[in-house]
């Protein structure tokens, strides 16, 4: 069967769409590209240190698709530049490769609480490394996975202390031994079984510090591992002026009217897919790779 003709509209171009685009654009259909950054790549461009994971690749692989015929619409963000009703009037099917992108903050708020993924975009994409360096000199990074190790190890080459506080032991953090260790060998220091319970800031709104209880290990929860339990009369004070949180992300569809996700790749609005992290919850490169194949996939079949 020929695609000649058929239409495809992405939103996001990081790694799952672009890998949907490869299966795509291979089949004939027609398929454009609307991403709200300059760059492609996704959070390999906006999260990823380029001295933990060099960028060339994902450039590569976006060049050799614009080669082949995709269009790439850079700088146009879906719901502000562009509405998600003109993309469904224009193309028969929309693939949501939107990532899970919105970061929890916990309701607290202050000049100097900055949220990881927000940090990572300051240095990453907009190279805001000596505005940091001129407004920062301790910073407390909450959180123990992938983000949190990437806040740290980025702020340790320009602030002179930087600490992780994570609330379970080095035995549950989900960060892996290697970013532990190479944490460790730019200078970062790691606090077990603390956790974060506020803010202090001072009259202006800056943060001067946090309170912190120290935590011990309880019975196993949902996720398998033992449940940090606070110690009562624990909570201390710890000056500093760069809190971040890096603890979990989730997806938002608040600009695509209607969307939710449904059994399959396939959205509660018709025509309307969903892949990567945004389909499967935040999860790692390969699992967005394969997604957006298998996302790609099942718009082809849905022709048939
Ligand atoms: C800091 C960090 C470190 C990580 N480290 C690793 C690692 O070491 N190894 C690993 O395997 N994985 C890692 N991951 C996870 C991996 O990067 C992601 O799983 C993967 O990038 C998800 O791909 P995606 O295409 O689904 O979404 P994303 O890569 O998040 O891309 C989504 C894209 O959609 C765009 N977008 C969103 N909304 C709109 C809109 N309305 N209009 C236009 N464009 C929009 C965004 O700008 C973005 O470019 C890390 C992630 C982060 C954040």
């Amino acid at each position: 069967m020929s695609f000649e003709g058929k239409k495809i509209a992405m939103v996001g171009a990081g790694p799952a769409n672009l890998n949907a685009a490869k299966v795509l654009i291979a089949e004939g259909f027609t398929v454009d590209i609307y991403e709200k950054e300059a760059e492609a790549g996704g959070a390999v461009y906006t999260g990823i240190p380029a001295f933990r994971m060099p960028h060339a690749f994902i450039e590569k692989l976006a060049k050799e698709l614009a080669d082949a015929g995709v269009g790439f619409h850079m700088n146009t963000e879906i719901g502000k530049d562009i509405s998600f009703e003109e993309l469904l009037e224009k193309y028969d099917r929309v693939l949501l490769g939107i990532g899970a992108q919105v970061e929890n903050k916990f309701g607290m708020e202050g000049d100097g609480y900055i949220a990881g993924l927000t940090l990572l975009y300051d240095l990453n994409v907009l190279k805001k490394h000596e505005e940091y360096k001129e407004k920062y000199h301790k910073a407390v990074v909450w959180g123990g996975g992938n983000v949190a190790m990437d806040c740290s190890a980025s702020l340790a080459r320009i602030l002179p202390d930087v600490r992780i506080i994570y609330r379970r032991s080095e035995a549950e953090m989900p960060a892996s031994k290697k970013e532990i260790k190479d944490n460790m060998a730019v200078g970062v220091k790691f606090e077990y079984l603390e956790n974060i319970k506020d803010l202090i800031l001072d009259e202006n709104g800056k943060v001067k510090g946090v309170h912190i209880a120290k935590m011990e290990l309880g019975e196993p929860d949902s996720s398998g591992r033992r449940r940090p339990v606070e110690i009562p009369g624990s909570i201390y004070e710890f000056e500093c002026d760069l809190v971040v949180p890096a603890i979990g992300q989730y997806v938002d569809f608040s600009a695509f009217k209607g969307v939710e996700k449904g059994g399959t790749h396939l959205s509660t609005v018709p025509n309307v897919y969903i892949t990567g992290d945004a389909y499967l919850g935040p999860k790692n490169l390969g699992a967005a790779v394969k997604d957006g194949k298998e996302a790609a996939q099942e718009i082809i079949d849905s022709f048939r």
